[in-house]
């Protein structure tokens, strides 16, 4: 383990992790940001601390390849990947078994999780401590560069956290490749510490879909991502007949044949953390649509924007 940092304080993360908190800890790629992946709030803080104006999907980081087991499909290219592979720098993306505790919020939505084992004795104890499954993008705030040093971390996002853990600079210094496993061809969705010719050696042929942040990746690899099939109608402020109502406030109009809220309190944080499971909630077929009601467009208001704008765009 790290001589930088003693066992007493990993516990007190973990604990801290447990409660809610953020917990910035080094793996061998950059510094990650971590949260409670079972815990919507503490996912949603996450969102919040980043100042990201979008949701995307985080990874979701386990002590041991056995533990990740429980929260992702694995098939032969998977086992054969984690074996060869984890602990490191390779991120899978697996279908999300049913009922799992998963923050919906953590995968923006989607039905796959991404998964990883760190190899960073600091990281796989803090982990194993913690107990839960712990949702981590790089420690940055958006736009800006990943942190390599505990140092980075603080200067931009110290006092927002619940703590720092200090394990001296990362030794990779890359962020994690991203594979995706969840169709017949597995697909790079990002290039990273595992390089592409090291899974072909593995796996065989895997194609290249990098993500592109201002673009939606194609139809065909949104396969798994979940989009309502009821229309969505925003910055609703009247009734139409035979509507849910997705509520912001606490002054909703009524007449709606259901009605769920985002947050009573008005609370942007509570309004994320509900979003996607809210969503799905309501998509029943009894409905003839949803509508939600106007959400700010400060803070995390304007990632929720973005998601419900981009819900209820006309499909082809
Ligand atoms: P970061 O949070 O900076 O480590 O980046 C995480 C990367 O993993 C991003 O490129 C995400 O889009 C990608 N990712 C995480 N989960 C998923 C998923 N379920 N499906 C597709 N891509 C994912
Ligand atoms: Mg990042």
């Amino acid at each position: 383990m790290s001589p930088l940092v003693p066992s007493h304080e990993i516990a007190t993360a973990a604990r801290l992790l447990r409660d809610g908190g953020l917990v910035a800890f080094p793996t061998e790629t950059v510094y990650g940001l971590g949260a409670d992946a079972t815990n919507d709030q503490a996912v949603a803080a996450i969102f919040e601390t980043k100042g990201r104006p979008r949701f995307n999907p985080l990874i979701i980081h386990l002590p041991t390849a056995n533990e990740a087991r429980s929260f992702g499909e694995f098939d032969d290219r998977a086992e054969r990947l984690a074996a060869l592979f984890w602990p490191g720098p390779l991120s899978l993306v697996l279908p999300r078994p049913p009922h799992s505790p998963v923050s919906l919020l953590a995968s923006a939505g989607l039905d796959s999780l991404a998964l990883r084992v760190p190899d960073h004795p600091l990281a796989v104890k803090l982990l194993k401590e913690t107990g839960r499954p712990v949702a981590a993008p790089s420690a940055n705030r958006s736009g800006r560069v990943s942190p390599t040093t505990a140092e980075h971390v603080r200067e931009e996002l110290g006092e927002r956290l619940a703590a720092i853990l200090d394990g001296g600079p990362c030794r990779v210094g890359l962020e994690s490749t991203v594979l995706d496993l969840t169709g017949p061809v597995a697909a790079i969705l990002r290039h990273g510490g595992v390089t592409r010719s090291a899974i072909e050696a593995a796996i065989g042929p895997v194609m290249e879909a990098l993500e592109d942040d201002n673009a939606p990746r194609s139809p065909g690899m949104l396969s798994s991502h979940y989009a309502p099939s009821l229309t969505i109608r925003l910055n609703a402020e009247n009734v139409r007949p035979g509507e849910a109502l997705l509520a912001f406030g606490d002054n909703p109009p009524s007449g709606f044949a259901d009605i769920r809220w985002l947050s009573r309190a008005s609370d942007l944080r509570e309004a994320a953390a509900n979003l996607f499971a809210l969503l799905r909630s309501l998509d029943r077929p009894e409905f003839s649509g949803i509508a939600v009601m106007p959400i700010p467009e400060t803070g995390l208001g304007a990632a929720i924007n973005d998601r419900l704008r981009r819900a209820a765009a006309p499909r082809g």
